[in-house]
């Protein structure tokens, strides 16, 4: 009998990182473990099955264990979903179906244990049974431990990849994101995430195409399917027809044509229509994200996220470490300005090797500056390293998420001291660092005048600002749709960062994804933003979008946005004006 083909399967996500892959999934379950789709031969079938019944047992041992010990702490009825954890892992029906798919399919025991337990999840799920419904989560939770005690759990559960493939995961950590650049991956997409969050930020620096808050792909894929991800349109296909595929693939050609086009730009400079220059210049998460600033024609970069620096590892980063990657950077990046954000843990950034507690509302919680005023050991090492660095190029300071002048002068206050004892220990560094804030939270934003004045410069964070402004967790897919950097109340603030900034003779710049969005960069022009900072991909087409404007024409345009009411009008009006001054642009306007 002839095989069936696999059915195409197209789903739409959220867009997260530009460009078109396509090749063989590896899928990633909830827990992140590589749950490998290996061919076996028939005599490995025996062992596999010896795997299998030792990592049975072994859960029995750990599940025995966790009963007994909360039995004593706190008493038996609090034991008794551990009874029902036996009961699962001692279903013979369960294991003999696993034994006998293992033995038909020849696949590895891993796959199959998870394939067997899907089909049990989907059948319990289906069941009007309330009691049976329960069920599922001991079949869930007694199911991951025993895949746990078969793969073995892995730090870097992508350390292991050998060929090339696209991650499909129910999340991703940032941190996981940061180590892909060492890795086979060609692009990700995931069950959960937004456009700002970290995972998505790191995707577009390392231009890995990615699409996120799909929310069934992990349900929808096998390992070792053929996958296309579409980052530029959020969409991906599963299991491509050769005729989706050859579609797909000339787009590729088209969207590598186009941004070849854009490149061409990158050696004229970035100014108005009337000769008004503007700083394009581009975030980066890890410094091998630099030739990327280089070959994209960005001027300097405008935000440095060093949190990156303490990740993935078991210490912390010593000042000498720190201090050879700030100078190192400087001194690639001379003769522009690198303006290195000071540590900004918290939020959707964990380091595992600080005892941090996890919050309720970790992105209102201790994080960024509040963290590093608590701890000046930490901040102080890093303030040091910086300075030292400043020898080497152009270095600036930049503060996250400063809500207030109390906690911009205590930050201050800390980096006076860290010169003062430099200089008492004759260490030479550049006394004219500027030091700016991040304006990302809106006390800051609304209190921009005072801050203005015991600031070098600003940086509007959009990704938080957007957030906080219009309380939208900016992770959450399920509020995507709410996130929206057009909103009236968003540009208000902008406007009043702008002019605060302005009156007090500092210069205003932004480095939130907003800064790369190109439907909004007539408007933030003509509200009369200095510098815009943002992935090194999108810095050829913002280059080419402020070549064909005036500055009357863009501050005509701001102006008439700020009249409008809601941000589905500005954004429409937004983009219209856009394809008038641009017409070859590529932008749906509806
Ligand atoms: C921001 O909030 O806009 C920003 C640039 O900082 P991060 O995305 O790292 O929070
Ligand atoms: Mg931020």
């Amino acid at each position: 009998m002839k095989e069936a083909k696999p059915q195409e399967i197209i789903l739409k996500g959220i867009p997260a990182s530009p460009g078109i892959t396509f090749g063989k999934t590896l899928l990633l379950d909830r827990e992140q473990y590589v749950i490998q789709r290996r061919n076996i031969k028939e005599d490995q079938i025996q062992n596999e099955i010896k795997r299998f019944k030792e990592a049975l047992i072994q859960t029995k041992n750990e599940i025995l264990e966790i009963k007994k010990r909360i039995s004593e702490e706190m008493g038996v009825e609090h034991a008794q979903i551990f009874s029902a954890h036996l009961l699962v892992i001692e279903d013979s029906m369960l294991i003999e179906e696993v034994i006998a798919k293992l033995k038909k399919e020849r696949l590895s025991i891993e796959y199959i244990f998870q394939d067997v337990l899907k089909k049990y999840i989907k059948v319990f799920s289906e069941m009007d049974d309330e009691y049976l419904k329960e069920r599922i989560s001991d079949i869930n939770d007694v199911g991951k431990r025993v895949l746990r005690n078969l793969i073995g759990a892995k730090e870097d559960p992508l350390g292991s990849v050998k060929e090339r493939v696209v991650v499909v995961s129910y999340d991703l950590s940032p941190s996981d994101t940061a180590t892909m650049h060492k890795k086979n991956i060609i692009g990700f997409a995931t069950d959960i995430g937004s456009r700002t969050s970290h995972t998505a930020i790191m995707a577009k620096s390392l231009e890995i195409p990615a699409v996120v808050g799909l929310e069934v792909v992990t349900r929808r894929v096998e390992s070792g399917n053929i996958i296309i991800i579409d980052g530029t349109h959020g969409t991906i296909v599963i299991n491509p027809t050769p005729k989706t595929l050859k579609r797909y693939e000339t787009d590729r050609k088209r969207l590598a044509d186009i941004e070849r086009h854009l490149l061409e730009l990158k050696d004229l400079p970035c100014e108005t229509l009337d000769g008004r220059k503007i700083k394009l210049a581009a975030n980066i998460e890890v410094s091998e994200d630099i030739p990327s600033v280089i070959t994209h024609g960005a001027e300097g970069i405008g935000l440095y996220r060093t949190e990156y620096f303490y990740m993935n590892r078991k210490d912390l980063p010593s000042e000498e470490e720190q201090f050879k990657a700030y100078a190192e950077v400087a001194k690639r990046i001379k003769p522009h300005h690198v303006t290195i954000r000071t540590l900004d843990l918290g939020g959707d950034k964990f380091l595992s090797q600080l005892d941090v507690p996890r919050e309720m509302n970790p992105f209102l919680g201790w994080r960024a500056i509040r963290f590093c005023l608590a701890r000046p050991d930490i901040f102080k090492t890093q303030l040091r390293a910086i300075l030292r660095a400043s020898m080497f190029g152009k270095l600036r300071i930049m503060y996250p998420m400063i809500s207030g002048l109390e906690e911009l002068r205590q930050a201050n206050a800390i980096l006076d001291e860290v010169r003062q004892e430099l200089k008492k220990d004759s260490i030479l560094f550049d006394e004219n660092v500027e030091v700016g804030a991040m304006i990302e939270v809106p006390s800051a934003a609304l209190t921009s005048d005072i801050l203005a004045k015991e600031a070098d410069f600003f940086s509007i964070g959009t990704n938080d600002l957007i957030q906080y402004a219009l309380a939208v967790d900016r992770v959450n897919e399920k509020i995507a749709y709410l996130y929206d950097p057009a909103h009236p109340a968003v540009l208000l603030l902008i406007k009043n960062v702008i002019e605060n900034g302005h009156k007090a003779g500092i210069w205003v710049g932004m480095c939130g994804e907003m800064a790369g969005d190109i439907a909004m960069t007539i408007i933030l022009l003509g509200l009369g933003l200095d510098e815009f900072s943002t992935s090194p991909i999108n810095t050829p087409e913002l280059k080419r979008i402020i070549r064909s404007v005036t500055m009357e024409q863009a501050a005509g345009i701001a102006q008439q946005a700020l009249t409008l009411s809601t941000g589905r009008e500005i954004e429409r009006f937004a983009k219209r004006k856009l394809k008038e001054l641009v017409p070859d642009i590529t932008i749906e306007v509806e």
